[in-house]
């Protein structure tokens, strides 16, 4: 039997800062029945469900980072999966993070939903919210977190650099049919690079900041863009890691105009990318056939 496809669908390609159309960061990573999201930023859910892929059918949400714009909806997801159980039981939430921040985030998220979990169990959900969360220690090399029952689909990790947050990591995705590299927040680094070697699709966070240099210069931009993935930079490490298919999203600064939006693959190419590029947009699906 030909093994499935693997599909990468942009679940939000926002920021803090809200954008039209724009969900907050995450990407949905599908192999068959296996569906991987990374990051839970606002609206989450609802793009989840818009791409065919509720909470219920989700494997398990792997966490970048502290910072909120890819935080803000999981506890959305978290309750929503425990409301539909309602209509269909299914295993806890697998929720997928490195040990310290964001694992106390992901244990604290119900606290102050308590009473709203009460009330709800009093007439209607016999059991509390559950969630399976499996961490681990911050890895300075690429290292395997995470492996489908089956063996079959695999996810490592590699800390990369957003500093000043602390324990920010990228993923990569190994299926039968592909290879996903998601960078989660980080500026262009070497860690990334390496996690990238010859994948198939590179979902990288990309940031403006080679050619808005000037126009943020004394601004609170220029402190931003300094641990951000400049646009230009990447394309260089695209080439370098010979990406098959580069995928921008977390957009700065958020495109509202086709002209806006070439100029990101510009930069790209100006670093020296010469594979396919998508400047992402909410529901963004790239599929990978062998
Ligand atoms: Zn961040
Ligand atoms: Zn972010």
């Amino acid at each position: 039997m030909t093994p499935p496809p693997t599909i990468v669908t942009l679940t939000g390609t926002g920021v803090p800062h809200p954008a039209p159309g724009r969900a907050g960061a995450g990407a949905l990573v599908r192999h068959g029945d296996i569906a991987l999201q990374f990051d839970a930023g606002r609206g989450t859910t609802l793009r989840l469900t818009e791409a065919g892929a509720p909470p219920t059918a989700l494997t398990a949400v792997f966490l970048t980072h502290i910072h909120s714009d890819h935080l803000v909806g999981l506890a959305d997801v978290a309750m929503t999966h425990w409301i539909l159980q309602q209509i269909r039981r299914t295993a806890p939430l697998q929720i997928v993070c490195a040990e310290g921040l964001c694992e106390r985030f992901a244990k604290e998220m119900f606290t102050p939903y308590a009473p709203d979990i009460a009330v709800r169990m009093e007439h209607l959900q016999p059991e509390l919210p559950r969630i399976d969360l499996r961490t681990f220690p911050l890895p300075a090399q690429p290292t395997t977190v995470w492996r489908s029952d089956d063996g079959t689909v695999t996810v490592d990790a590699v800390a990369v650099h957003h500093e000043p947050v602390e324990e920010a990591v990228a993923f990569r995705v190994t299926t039968p049919t592909g290879v996903v590299v998601i960078s989660g927040d980080t500026r262009v680094c070497d860690e990334v690079e390496q996690l990238s070697d010859g994948c198939d699709v590179l979902v990288h966070e990309a940031c403006r900041a080679t050619a808005l240099r000037d126009a943020v210069k004394g601004t609170n931009f220029e402190k931003i863009f300094s641990y951000h993935a400049d646009t230009t930079a990447l394309g260089g490490l695209a080439q370098r890691a010979g990406v098959g298919h580069l995928l921008l999203t977390h957009l700065i600064p958020a495109p509202g105009t086709a002209e806006q939006e070439a100029a990101f693959e510009r930069d790209v190419r100006e670093g020296g990318y010469t594979g396919p590029v998508t400047v992402g947009r909410d529901l963004t699906t790239v599929t990978i056939e062998r």
